[in-house]
């Protein structure tokens, strides 16, 4: 790591005086000079990767003090739990990070076919295998955020600030525009910077952001919310094996399904030979984390594979459960007024149920809409906060849907039903589960939406709308490939 780039609170920040002072001032409010990223999580990357392009200094204030290696960390609470990138979020680290899915591999990241070599359980049978055209990456959450980390602090225009954490907001005099942001060491020490100015402030402090607070201390309506609650529940452990193991796959979900399966677990192979496994109990049937209540949980699972493995691996953590996973959205898209220069981004303002995988992948995708919305704003920044918000609402609607559809089924309460179009979906997209279980065209295709690598139009593509409504049980083994490329390690630019 970097560590000119990688600082804890820069010596000239140290006095309690705004950054202007101490000769370093960015001239808020004139143009692209400083933008300040609050949070390192992978939505604060990404954003601040596009920033790069477009401001002449970043700043990314981060209150965990940032770890050399790739080890868990307090401030991403959920960082100890399975993180999957999808290959669309992949395509876009790529494309920010030219060489970052090399980087990952070569520190051990593991290549899964999704075809071959990761084996799905769901109503009641195991999903044909098959040669896909998608090879995804399986790599912790801390190797992956910690490569990303390292390839921006190796930006000659970024710094950042750890250790130390925005408690608010500060604005121009007419309190109309975001100047930059109010700080405090992790526990208010004495000595603590009490700001510094920027130009734009990106919050992408994550769910348990703040920015709600802040924006109603300033005089701002704080956005609605809509939560819907399947109560999902993890309790993950990892394993290692002491023989080679006797099976050719690296992943193995059995997944839950509305309305009766409610259990489910994930078993995916990681960097250092080690295997992440998590149990997964939905509508509040919460898996244990005690050895024996673990264990109990994992014998109850509608395959006894899963049990069998792990009963067989050492294992080589605590079980660390998580259950803070609701679908939980705030809509500043719709604000009747905002704070100029001022944006927020990631799961400050969509967190999903993290079943499908979706969280990081869409925050990547969404800092390239902040790319769009930057080259489209024609002199200063007035009306970019709104424009931002809004747009944003693109790369968002898919996954809501996704991943509410099946949770609104688990949450059960009356008034949440969705109409009848959205029930007629529900139903096409059940029978498209139930053909892709046997035939390869449709799971390929599935897999190249759940991937987040085309529309979900394509499941209703002929090949897929015929396969999926004629009667079961003709299965067509061979897979039609989807256009999009392969990822190749070998390859310069595998996306
Ligand atoms: C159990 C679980 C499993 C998940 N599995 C997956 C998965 O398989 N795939 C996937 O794509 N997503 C998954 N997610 C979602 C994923 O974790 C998030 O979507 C992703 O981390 C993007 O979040 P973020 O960067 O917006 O926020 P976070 O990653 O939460 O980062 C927020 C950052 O902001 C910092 N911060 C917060 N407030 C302040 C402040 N006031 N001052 C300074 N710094 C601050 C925090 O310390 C943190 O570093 C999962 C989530 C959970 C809960």
């Amino acid at each position: 790591m970097n560590q000119n780039q990688i600082q804890l609170v820069p010596e000239s920040l140290m006095q309690d005086k705004p950054m202007a002072e101490n000769g370093l001032s960015y001239h808020a409010g004139s143009g692209r000079r400083h933008a300040l990223v609050i949070g390192s999580g992978i939505a604060g990357l990404t954003a601040a990767r596009v920033l790069t392009d477009h401001f002449d200094r970043v700043t990314i204030v981060e209150r965990d003090v940032l770890p050399e290696e790739p080890v868990y960390r307090k401030g991403v609470p959920q960082g100890n739990q399975i993180h999957a990138i999808l290959l669309g979020g992949l395509r876009v680290l790529e494309q920010q990070f030219p060489g970052v899915t090399a980087d990952l591999q070569a520190a051990g990241a593991v290549s899964v076919n999704l075809g071959s070599e990761a084996r799905l359980y769901m109503l009641g049978r195991w999903r044909v295998r098959f040669p896909s055209a998608y090879t995804a990456l399986a790599a912790t959450r801390p190797l992956l955020e910690g490569t990303v980390r390292q390839r921006l602090a190796a930006h000659p225009r970024v710094t950042f600030v750890q250790g130390v954490e925005v408690t608010g907001i500060c604005t121009n005099e007419a309190g109309t525009q975001a100047t930059g942001v109010k700080l405090r060491g992790r526990g208010g020490e004495a000595g603590a910077v009490p700001q510094i100015e920027a130009d734009l402030v990106v919050a992408a402090t994550g769910r348990g952001s703040r920015v709600p607070e802040w924006l109603t201390e300033l005089g701002f309506p704080a956005p609605r919310e809509t939560v819907v609650d399947g109560k999902p529940g993890y309790a993950t452990r990892v394993y290692r094996f002491s023989q080679p193991p006797a099976f050719d796959w690296k992943v193995m979900y059995l997944q839950p399904l509305a309305p009766d399966q409610r259990r489910g677990a994930i078993l995916v192979k990681v960097e250092d030979d080690q295997w992440q496994a998590s149990l997964i109990g939905m509508g509040g049937d919460y898996p244990p984390t005690d050895e024996e209540g673990f264990l109990e949980f994992a014998r109850t699972l509608p395959a006894p594979d899963f049990v069998n493995i792990i009963q067989n691996a050492e294992p080589i953590s605590q079980i660390r459960g998580y259950r803070r996973m609701e679908n939980r959205r705030w809509h500043y898209e719709d604000l009747p007024h905002y704070l100029e220069n001022f944006l927020v981004c990631g799961d400050a303002v969509y967190a999903f149920n993290p079943a499908y995988g979706q969280g990081m992948s869409v925050a990547a995708m969404a800092s390239m809409k902040l790319d769009n919305c930057l080259r489209r704003q024609k002199g200063d920044l007035t009306g970019l906060a709104a424009r931002f918000q809004k747009d944003l609402m693109s790369v968002i609607e898919a996954p809501w849907q996704l991943a509410t559809g099946q949770d609104r089924d688990w949450q059960n309460e009356p008034g949440t039903s969705n109409g009848r179009m959205a029930r007629l979906m529900q139903r096409y997209i059940r029978r498209v589960l139930e053909a892709m279980m046997h035939d390869a065209t449709v799971a390929e295709a599935f897999l190249a939406v759940q991937q987040m690598l085309v529309s979900p139009v394509r499941l209703f593509y002929p090949d897929v709308l015929w396969r999926t409504l004629r009667p079961h049980g003709r299965a067509v083994a061979q897979p039609r490939v989807e256009a999009s490329p392969r990822l190749n390690p070998a390859s310069k630019s595998p996306l």
